[in-house]
């Protein structure tokens, strides 16, 4: 079977599905995410009328956000909320600073987000926000103006009962503040369950900040075939999620050989000190140029012959040039999106395992509805407490994907797909259509 087949539906009519071709990197993944859906549907049997509706997202709003610079300037950035389905409870997902999101990779970040929720079992739909802007080359009173302007242009749609923003790239525990600040200033009275990762001050999990990355490190673990001790691991992008996804899989015994961001690469065969490669990041703002370690270029790093390969940054990071020269026998997505549908075949030829996405990085989502359920309660757990409803969602998700994968005959990603896809079919033909 080849990608080209893919497009055509059970009943032989062709599936709008666009061109995983196409210019725009956000083209590219709403290409890959409707892929993944259709091969899903022909799997679940879904009527095309089912497909075309889990295809197409529920609302998405577009909004201009000018912003003052400091020199007086004003500028006018793009943003985009997109809710793709709320079939199974409020919509959820996280708001992305980056100068390159556009509609399109919202789309496609929603659409994962609804099937992952869904897969680890929590009562959410999915939803995704983007502002294209480089929170980098913003002061920080102009970061905190174009967060407040923006989460005010979308705030008919946002609220604890409807969508609950998140940390994404380039947002962390601040943006959620300012979100929580503008959302309540706006309803008169302090609404925490507007926004998940938020500092524990003002309601924030325990646990939250490092969840993605303990996911990671759960996924991992479950699928290694081998013993952690002394497994080696490279680990693509250095940021919230992969730089403590490298630290607790040294925790756990591996031998983190090679990290990367967006500065540079780092390799050390006998395994990198983790935790002085953070304190350097933390202080030069990149791993390059740490001394303990020998430069390496960004790409030399994916094709690594090491055990596990982390890709934690973004979109289309493996894809049919390089997938067959990655060497790595389990890579565990971290990011959302890395990996291709074509590489994704590529891989699997070559014998590689691949946790996908929705279900390696979805520690995430999952204290986040921890802690949507703790500012629910006004009520907080301990940290061991979220630890182990957190380890207990991710090993029930990773353990009902990897036996439809063995029973079926289907790689883990589409195995996760089929899971999380046939439940939101499931609610939608239990719920019926209105009118
Ligand atoms: N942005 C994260 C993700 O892609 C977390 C979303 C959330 O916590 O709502 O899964």
């Amino acid at each position: 079977m080849t990608i080209t087949d893919f497009p055509t539906t059970a009943s032989g009519v062709r599936s709008p599905i666009p061109d995983l071709h196409a210019p725009s990197p956000g083209e590219r993944a709403l290409a890959a995410a409707r892929f993944q859906l259709a091969e899903a549907s022909r799997f679940l049997g879904l009527d095309d009328g089912m497909h075309h509706m889990l295809a197409t997202p529920r609302r998405s709003l577009t909004v201009s956000v000018p912003v003052r610079r400091e020199d007086g300037r004003l500028e006018v950035v793009q943003g985009h909320r997109v809710q793709h389905n709320l079939s199974r409870g409020p919509a959820k997902g996280g708001i992305r600073f980056h100068p390159a999101t556009d509609l399109a990779e919202v789309t496609a970040l929603a659409m994962w987000m609804t099937w992952k929720c869904a897969l680890v079992g929590i009562p959410y739909g999915g939803a995704k926000g983007g502002v294209a802007v480089d929170p980098a080359a913003l002061t920080p009173r102009e970061l905190e103006r174009v967060t407040r302007r923006y989460v005010n242009e979308i705030l008919p749609l946002i609220g604890p009962e409807k969508d609950i923003p998140a940390p994404d790239v380039g947002t962390d525990e601040q943006t959620m503040a300012w979100i929580m600040d503008t959302y309540s200033a706006n309803a008169g009275y302090s609404v925490p369950g507007v926004v998940t990762g938020k500092p524990t001050a003002l309601g924030g999990s325990l646990g939250r900040a490092g969840a993605t990355s303990r996911g990671v490190q759960i996924a991992a673990l479950q699928a290694l075939t081998r013993s952690p001790e002394g497994a080696t691991v490279a680990v693509q992008g250095f940021g919230k999620v992969g730089a403590l996804a490298a630290q607790y899989l040294a925790d756990a015994g591996c031998r983190v050989v090679a990290v990367s961001d967006a500065g540079g690469a780092v390799v050390r065969s006998s395994g990198l000190d983790v935790a002085a490669l953070r304190a350097h990041a933390a202080e030069t703002g990149s791993v390059h140029g740490y001394r303990d370690a020998d430069p390496l270029s960004r790409d030399e790093l994916l094709e690594l012959d090491v055990d596990v390969l982390v890709p934690a940054a973004l979109e289309g990071v493996i894809t049919a040039d390089n997938a067959p020269r990655v060497r790595a026998r389990l890579v565990v997505e971290g990011a959302n999106g890395p990996t291709t549908p074509e590489a994704d075949l590529i891989l699997a030829g070559n014998g590689a395992t691949v946790v996908p996405d929705i279900l390696a990085n979805a520690g995430g989502v999952i204290v986040s509805y921890l802690e949507w359920v703790q500012n629910t309660q006004a009520y907080s757990w301990s940290a061991g407490e979220v630890e182990v409803k957190l380890r207990d969602l991710m090993e029930n998700a990773y353990r009902a994907v990897a036996e439809l994968a063995a029973e079926r005959g289907l790689t883990l990603r589409q195995a996760a797909h089929a899971i999380g896809v046939g439940r939101v079919a499931e609610a939608h033909r239990m719920r019926g259509l209105y009118p």
